[in-house]
């Protein structure tokens, strides 16, 4: 398989490294998830990811049980952190160099996040992951992603989920949901679509950058779409 691009940003959302019971960080599931991104760069691809944190905390939820909001996001943003050093360490074991960057300073386990120098760690063949999203409360990793693709010039940004990519309404709940192909920035947006939120969707819009959504828990598929497969839904111009 040849790849169809030579810098991507991959968002491995916090869910999809907590396994089946849905919630923390599933050892196993986090392995396959590393092995799957160790696959990419060993195809000569530059490769940075963005971790989410909804598998620890997700802001909006805990504001819901009482949390002030701007708090509760921060602590999402903390737990974004811990899933990247979680990943970092599954992915130096399969042999990756790596770089976490984090939004909010944490010194003693990851750098500061500073884009000339993420560029370089690229360019050296590092897998740099950006830890605690925009480092802004009222934010998403999503957005945090979207940002960073554009901060490296990604030439796409691959959105990693659980469903094989942009339904009508929601697949686990609507068992008659359509599967969109592609869709455009102005059409997810106007038709309130989900799996992204529209802060995300926005910056890309503003900025042309393509987002390919897709199902990360198929083996194989990061690679595939690394390679140009169609396989999830391609939200574009
Ligand atoms: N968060 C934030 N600002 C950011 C990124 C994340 O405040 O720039 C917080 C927010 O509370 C969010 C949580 O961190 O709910 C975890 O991130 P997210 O929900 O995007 O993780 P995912 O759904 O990808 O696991």
């Amino acid at each position: 398989m040849k790849p169809a691009y030579t810098r991507v940003l991959l968002k491995v959302s916090g869910q999809s490294l907590a396994g089946a019971q849905g919630f923390g960080i599933d050892t196993a599931q986090i392995h396959r998830t590393a092995q799957e991104i160790v696959e990419v760069a060993e195809h000569g691809v530059e490769i940075a990811i963005v971790c989410g944190g909804g598998n620890i905390i997700r802001g909006i939820n805990a504001s819901a049980e009482g949390i002030s909001r701007a708090a509760a996001d921060y602590m999402g943003m903390l737990a974004s952190i811990m899933n990247a050093l979680a990943l970092q360490d599954a992915l130096e074991k399969c042999g990756a160099r790596t770089r976490v960057m984090s939004a909010i300073e944490v010194k003693q386990v990851a750098e500061p996040h500073i884009r000339r120098r993420a560029v370089r760690h690229l360019e050296k063949g590092r897998v740099v992951i950006f830890a605690a999203g925009t480092g802004n409360p009222f934010f998403t990793t999503d957005t945090g992603g979207a940002l960073r693709a554009m901060e490296i010039g990604a030439q796409i940004l691959l959105k990693g989920t659980r469903v094989d990519g942009v339904y009508d309404s929601d697949p686990e709940k609507v068992p008659d949901a359509r599967r969109y192909d592609q869709v455009s920035y102005k059409d997810f947006l106007a038709l309130n679509l989900g799996v992204m939120d529209s802060t995300a969707i926005a910056l890309c819009q503003d900025n042309k950058l393509p987002i390919m959504v897709f199902d990360m828990s198929v083996p194989g598929n990061v690679l595939k779409v690394v390679c140009g497969e169609t396989i999830g839904t391609l939200v574009s111009a």
